[in-house]
């Protein structure tokens, strides 16, 4: 084993192939090709088989990385493709979409020594897609049935988690999405560019095979009420995420779009729906001179979207600098290869109408530390100055529903940030029966993050039917 692995010292850090920037440019296909096997093995060998792995200890789903490594090594991949799928259900999703430079692989040793991470995502991700070629990804079949049921609200990572481990265990599992299509942020948030859409689709196809019910077009609260809901299911899995989105608040700001409508409409076009607001043009970046308000994820992905879309020009205002933006730097670069114009130290001031459409803004410089330890932008006196555009895109972030007041569930708690209040061991809320997982509870997020609290939740779930049945039997004798 050991001549096969801890490669770093003479083999170099190599990612799977990324498309030019002009062949990228006007289509939503992922940007990386396929490792080939070879590159696959030998990228994995680098792996230092540290004692301690931080890799691990910074993946959220704690998964078990430097073993898969040495099998892909190895060439046992059938094996590393089984361990990586034991702790993440959906390993490909992740392998893609991950920020991996803040999690896993910035947390490898080799990486802290200057050789270049190994490319733990790249690996993961070609390790599940050939699972899923050579048909090593098993299909859902519960060792029994049990009559008891589980209602899932939202059909984004966190409940698709969840629903997948109950129904191992033979549970009745019954999600409700207010969507069309299941995914969540997954189908209709994060741009096929990242994540092609049929990846999150056949995940969808092999619950639906393997038992899982989905009520689509279904608006809990309005469609069917939360009472109704806990009184047909055991127990219940709010997974709702955040989608209130955060205002600009300036002066003008009413033509402004919001980052998450934008998206939706194009994933909409590309899923083949007809989107009104694509075709008049109102969601739609073609020919446009577009400014994009924001630093994180979201925002990099509007201004990449409109990129494709056919912009004239992408300019992007981030109130910080560059180091100190909440979205990944990959994407950023990725970005700027695409011809996107970063105006960092900005903020808008007012949306300007009329003749010269666009934003007022203002230079900003970095401010003293606040209670967080993050510098506060501050304004620079007299450094006004105007960004043109005919579309403005705000993506400023998310925050709850208020969901007590949208369901009438005034007695469900939640935290002052609007979020719902749930034991961070258990995700039991305050009600019976009821439990919460993903961006509802820890405010918007990360895929994996969802993943995995959708499978805790799920285990809460199961132990909190058998108590009862338990008891109930007890009680019974
Ligand atoms: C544009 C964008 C890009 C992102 N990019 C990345 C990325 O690259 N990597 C990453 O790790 N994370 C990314 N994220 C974050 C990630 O998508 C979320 O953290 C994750 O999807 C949260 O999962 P969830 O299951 O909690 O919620 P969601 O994925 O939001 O799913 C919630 C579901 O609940 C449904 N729902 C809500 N209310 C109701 C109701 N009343 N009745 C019925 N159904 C309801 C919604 O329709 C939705 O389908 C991105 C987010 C956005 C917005
Ligand atoms: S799930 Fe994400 S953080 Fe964990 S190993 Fe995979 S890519 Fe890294």
């Amino acid at each position: 084993m050991a001549e096969r692995m801890q490669k770093f010292v003479s083999v170099g850090q190599k990612w799977p192939e990324k498309r030019a920037a002009a062949d990228r440019a006007d289509d939503f296909h992922e940007i990386y090709r396929e490792f080939i096997a070879e590159k696959a093995n030998e990228q994995a060998s680098r792996c230092a088989q540290c004692g301690v792995p931080f890799c691990q200890t910074h993946c959220p789903l704690q998964n078990n990385i430097p073993d898969w490594l040495r099998m892909t090594a190895e060439g046992r991949l059938e094996e590393a493709y089984q361990l990586s799928a034991s702790t993440n259900s959906m390993p490909e999703i992740c392998g893609r979409i991950c920020p991996q430079d803040r999690l896993c692989e910035g947390g490898c040793v080799i990486e802290q020594s200057t050789h270049g991470a190994v490319t733990i995502g790249a690996v993961e991700k070609y390790l599940t897609d050939t699972a899923w070629e050579k048909g090593w990804v098993a299909a859902i079949k519960p060792r029994r049935e049990r009559e008891e049921s589980v209602g899932i609200i939202g059909a984004g990572p966190a409940g698709l988690a969840a629903a997948e481990r109950l129904r191992l265990r033979g549970y009745q599992v019954t999600v409700y999405d207010r969507h069309d299509r299941v995914g969540g942020l997954l189908i209709y948030g994060i741009p096929g560019f990242k994540l092609e859409k049929d990846i999150v689709e056949r995940r969808t196809q092999r619950l639906i095979e393997g038992g899982v019910k989905f009520v689509l077009n279904c608006n809990v609260g309005e469609t069917i009420s939360f009472d109704d809901l806990r009184t047909q299911h055991d127990s219940v899995l709010i997974a709702t995420g955040v989608y209130k989105a955060k205002p600009l608040n300036a002066p003008n700001d009413q033509s402004v779009v919001k980052a998450l409508d934008y998206l939706i409409a194009s994933n909409r076009v590309g899923l083949g729906d007809e989107v009104a607001e694509f075709t008049s043009g109102a969601l739609n970046a073609a020919g446009k001179r577009v400014v994009v308000i924001g630093g994180g994820d979201t925002a990099m992905d509007c201004v990449r979207t409109a990129v494709r879309q056919g912009a004239k020009s992408v300019t992007c205002l981030y109130r910080r600098d560059r180091a100190n933006m909440p979205g990944s730097q990959r994407e950023v670069k990725n970005a700027e290869e695409e011809g996107v114009v970063f105006e960092w130290l900005a903020a808008p001031k007012a949306v300007r109408a009329g003749k010269k459409p666009g934003v007022a803004a203002v230079r900003m410089r970095l401010g003293a530390p606040d209670a967080s330890g993050r510098q506060s932008p501050e304004e620079v006196p007299g450094s006004e100055f105007d960004v043109v555009g005919d579309l403005i895109i705000a993506a400023l972030g998310f925050d709850p529903e208020d969901l007590p007041e949208a369901w009438d569930a005034l007695d469900l708690k939640t935290t002052r940030w609007g979020t719902i209040s749930a034991n961070p061991l258990t995700y039991a809320t305050n009600l019976p029966g009821v439990y919460a997982a993903g961006d509802i509870v820890r405010g918007a997020s990360l895929v994996v993050w969802a993943i995995k609290e959708g499978r805790e939740a799920a285990d809460a779930i199961h132990a909190y039917i058998q108590d009862r049945a338990q008891a109930a039997r007890v009680a019974a004798e």
